[in-house]
């Protein structure tokens, strides 16, 4: 169930809880599959990536190791430029380490570009990216994205770690929003 407001403030749902669930459950078994016998680090990006890594991780079946990264990303507007300022830093040191950046979404794909070649300069085994959602326009931006959730259109989407002025996040859903919403 979501709160009675969530509901009323979107306008569509593009991905339901299940429809989440599953494609998280497929890319978990993938994951399994393609790290069998080495120990694979999650790294997770703050905030968005937050029920992505919940629930990416809870769908494996050994444990796995997890840490975070905040960044932000200096743009004009809704636009991304690539110009990204670490706000919280990986706890550990990855040389050596297998690392997959966890992500809610990559849109332009600037911030994640310059997250993954910052990783790679520390020397890790490998960096690969899990992404729940990718929009048409990351295709502008030549990255090796090597789990996708789902292709979503150009459309600016909320839940499931997503935000909207920092609300929203706890949606269980992936939608659009209401004008109405924007209006206030
Ligand atoms: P990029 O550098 O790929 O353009 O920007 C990625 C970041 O922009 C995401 O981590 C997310 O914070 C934000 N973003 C991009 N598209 C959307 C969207 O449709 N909805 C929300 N809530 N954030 C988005
Ligand atoms: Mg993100
Ligand atoms: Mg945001």
């Amino acid at each position: 169930m979501e709160p009675s407001d969530m509901g009323s403030d979107l306008e569509s749902v593009l991905l339901t809880e299940q429809q989440i669930h599953d494609r998280l459950a497929e890319l978990a078994a993938e994951i399994e599959r393609d790290y069998a016998g080495r120990e694979v680090l999650f790294v997770g990006v703050l905030k968005g990536a937050l029920m992505v890594m919940a629930d990416l991780s809870r769908a494996m079946t050994h444990s796995v190791e997890t840490d975070w990264m905040a960044v932000s990303s200096y743009g004009s507007g809704t636009k991304s430029s690539g110009v990204v300022r670490i706000l919280k830093d990986l706890d550990r040191d990855i040389s050596g380490r297998d690392v997959l950046i966890v992500e809610d979404i990559v849109d332009s794909g600037l911030t994640l570009s310059w997250l993954m070649a910052n990783l790679a300069s520390r020397g890790p085994a490998s960096v690969e990216v899990c992404t729940l959602l990718r929009k048409p326009d990351a295709m502008k931006v030549d990255l090796k994205l090597r789990y996708i959730g789902f292709d979503i259109p150009n459309e600016f989407v909320v839940g499931y770690g997503l935000d909207y002025a920092e609300r929203y996040r706890n949606l269980r859903v992936v939608g659009t929003l209401a004008p109405h919403v924007y209006a206030t």
